[in-house]
Parts: structure tokens; C-alpha cells; sequence
């Protein structure tokens, strides 16, 4: 069975984010880019299958600019077979990158896809659950375990509260959440070797897919900065500042 896993190029998530200037998004320049750790995690539990014997082949795939080459030869070095990427320019929205992926899924036919939960750039958590829509398949999402037998998965999934088991028929969209395993680090002579994987190039056009945004930014702004903490002399006047200043008790 082949394993598709879509991995996205996110400021990576050590950096302290600056809203530009004009508040129309998020200050990219000379900022530190990396491979979205939701992926990473879902390219670890596609290169686990491999180990397995359960997955055939792993192959990964991005959408965005010739750079996003980075993350998937990243992939690579962690253990993917082989890497896509569909060219694009500026940013792609969700029901964009999902309908781009149906027309991957149409030519590789995989038995699984697995993505991250969600992007920690726009945090939309809908990719996955879009392409599982468009595709008519199955899908377990924030998946912390994943176990295969015959046609059907079995997934553990992070609910608010606790833990939920499903059952799903594959092929199937799985999304990976933070539990699901701790993602390698690629080694020196497989970063080596990753350079002499296949990488394919597409485009949009290929797809057929319109890539024009359908959704509007209107402002972003940095969150208000937390106030200055002060500090009491004793309990009876940090009792009548609960009560008389901040008022919750
Ligand atoms: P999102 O719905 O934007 O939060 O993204 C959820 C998941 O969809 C990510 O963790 C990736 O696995 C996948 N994804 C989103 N955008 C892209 C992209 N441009 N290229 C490849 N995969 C993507």
C-alpha cells in the first residue's frame, strides 16, 4: 500500500512572529522556514508503516514555491521514497492544497493519506477534512494512534476530554496529532542520500486547479500585551485586590 503525505513549508516554529507593517499578514523576510512539526510527525508514522511492511512506498508532496523543495528533501531524508511538488505562488488556501491533493491521490492512488492536524501558519485545520470530502473517503482526524489490519484502520483520536476509537474503511484521510510519535532526525548520510531521491515538479495547471484566493485577510494584529504584574504585601491585600480591583471573588 501506498502512502501519501502532504507536508507544508511554515515559518518554522521557533521564531517569534512579527505582523508586518501594514497589518496585512505576517513579516516573511529572512525568517526561518521549516517543515510544518504536524507533518513531520505524519512523514514518521508513514516511514513507520514502511518499517512495518504495511506501506509499499512513501511519497510526500508539497504546494508552494520552488523553496518548499526544502521540506520535501527533509522527507526524504527521513525515510520518503519519492517527493511531488505542485508549484504555486504566495499562499494557497485549504479548499486550494485539497483539491490540488485529490488530483495527486487520482494519480498515485495511495491506500492512506496522512496529514498534519493542522498548519501552524494559518491554523485552519480543514485540509484534510476537505480532502476527504472531495475524495468520498474516510477520515480520522487528530489521530495519536494508528494501527492497520486488511481494509480498515483502527485510529485513536485526541478529543477534548480523552481519547476516542474509531474504525475506518480505507482508503482513508488520517491526521496526525502531536501524540502520534516523535518524529526522527534525519541523519548526515541520509540527508546525503535524500539529495538523490526522485522529485517531481508540477503546476496547478496540471491539475486543472484555479489557484486564485477566495478568502480576504482583512487585518492581522499582534495580541495585547499582558500587563505588568504587581506584588502584594500580604494575603489580606491580595484578597481586597481580587475583590475590590479585579472583582472575581
Ligand atoms: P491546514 O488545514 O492549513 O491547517 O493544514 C492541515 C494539513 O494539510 C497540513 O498539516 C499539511 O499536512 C496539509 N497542507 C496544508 N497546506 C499544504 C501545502 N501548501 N502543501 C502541502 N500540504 C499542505
Amino acid at each position: 500500500m501506498k502512502v501519501l503525505v502532504p507536508v507544508k513549508r511554515v515559518v518554522d516554529y521557533n521564531v517569534k512572529i512579527r505582523v508586518s507593517a501594514d497589518g496585512s499578514g505576517v513579516d516573511l523576510a529572512n525568517v526561518k522556514m521549516s517543515m510544518n512539526p504536524f507533518d513531520e510527525i505524519a512523514v514518521e508514522q508513514a516511514v513507520r508503516l514502511k518499517e512495518a511492511g504495511t506501506a509499499s512506498e512513501v511519497v510526500v508532496v508539497s504546494i508552494g514555491p520552488a523553496q518548499a523543495q526544502d521540506v520535501l528533501r527533509t522527507a526524504l531524508a527521513m525515510g520518503a521514497d519519492r517527493a511531488i511538488l505542485i508549484t504555486t505562488e504566495g499562499t494557497t488556501e485549504p479548499l486550494t492544497v485539497a483539491k490540488l491533493l485529490k488530483g495527486v491521490v487520482a494519480e498515485e492512488e495511495p491506500g492512506l493519506v496522512i496529514l498534519g492536524k493542522q498548519a501552524i501558519d494559518d491554523d485552519c485545520n480543514q485540509t484534510g477534512q476537505m480532502l476527504s470530502a472531495l475524495l468520498g473517503w474516510s477520515q480520522a482526524t487528530f489521530a495519536s494512534e494508528i494501527e492497520l489490519s486488511g481494509d480498515m484502520a483502527k485510529v485513536t483520536r485526541e478529543v477534548d476530554g480523552g481519547l476516542q476509537a474509531i474504525e475506518v474503511t480505507l482508503p482513508a484521510i488520517v491526521t496526525a496529532d502531536l501524540r502520534l510519535n516523535e518524529p526522527r532526525y534525519a541523519s548526515l548520510p541520509n540527508i546525503m542520500k535524500a539529495k538523490k531521491k526522485p522529485l517531481d515538479t508540477k503546476t496547478p495547471e496540471d491539475f486543472g486547479v484555479d489557484v486564485a484566493r477566495r478568502l480576504n485577510v482583512l487585518r492581522v494584529e499582534e495580541p495585547a500585551g499582558r500587563q505588568a504584574g504587581v506584588k502584594v504585601g500580604s494575603v489580606a491585600e491580595l484578597l481586597d485586590k481580587l475583590k475590590n480591583e479585579a472583582g472575581v471573588i
